[in-house]
């Protein structure tokens, strides 16, 4: 199945929403999850990325977003582990929460495209109905097996693995070299 680049751009957001907004490890450091304004900024950085117009997210806004982002991470672990029974529950209880729909919307000047919203048209709703939308054709499709959790040590944030081999173990290139240094540090 070829995704086209919403979809693409969708599954870029659901792990940039998991990696800035939830507790955990990254490249080693324990990282806690941002309250208050460094939420709302956190926010901000997750759905700003792609050549994305930067939004403005309220407190209630990114309060929403950080509890979606909670249950995203639930998807990529659950995948990871090889439950994709519970990856799929997960999924469906998303899309029925955020009452994702498919629409056809047409840019100035540019053709019709499908596009996921949420129930009602609110940033926090729409992103997550919309990230819900992109996790459901990945699990649907061949792309199920490519959401993935960091192996290095002491890091959880997740990932897509779009490598033409499905090659991809690590969050970051950062974590790939403390891995290799580790284990070239080990042989000796
Ligand atoms: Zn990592």
């Amino acid at each position: 199945m070829n995704f086209d680049s919403h979809v693409l751009n969708l599954l870029d957001v659901c792990v940039r929403l998991v990696n800035g907004l939830t507790a955990g490890a990254s490249g080693g450091v324990p990282v806690e999850e941002p309250r208050g304004l460094g939420r709302q900024a956190a926010v901000v950085e997750a759905l700003s990325g792609g050549g994305r117009v930067t939004p403005t997210v309220s407190a209630p806004a990114a309060e929403q977003l950080a509890a979606t982002a909670r249950r995203l991470r639930v998807v990529f672990e659950a995948v990871d582990g090889g439950q994709a029974d519970a990856a799929a529950a997960e999924v469906n209880a998303l899309l029925s929460d955020t009452g994702a729909r498919p629409q056809l919307d047409r840019r100035e000047g540019q053709g019709w495209h499908l596009h996921f919203h949420g129930a009602d048209d609110s940033l926090a709703l729409g992103w997550s109905a919309g990230c819900a939308a992109a996790l459901a054709l990945a699990l649907g499709s061949d792309l199920a097996g490519r959401l993935g959790v960091c192996e290095a040590t002491g890091c959880d944030r997740v990932y897509v693995d779009r490598s033409r081999n499905a090659s991809k173990r690590f969050c970051s290139t950062a974590c790939q070299s403390r891995t290799k240094a580790a284990a070239f540090r080990a042989r000796r």
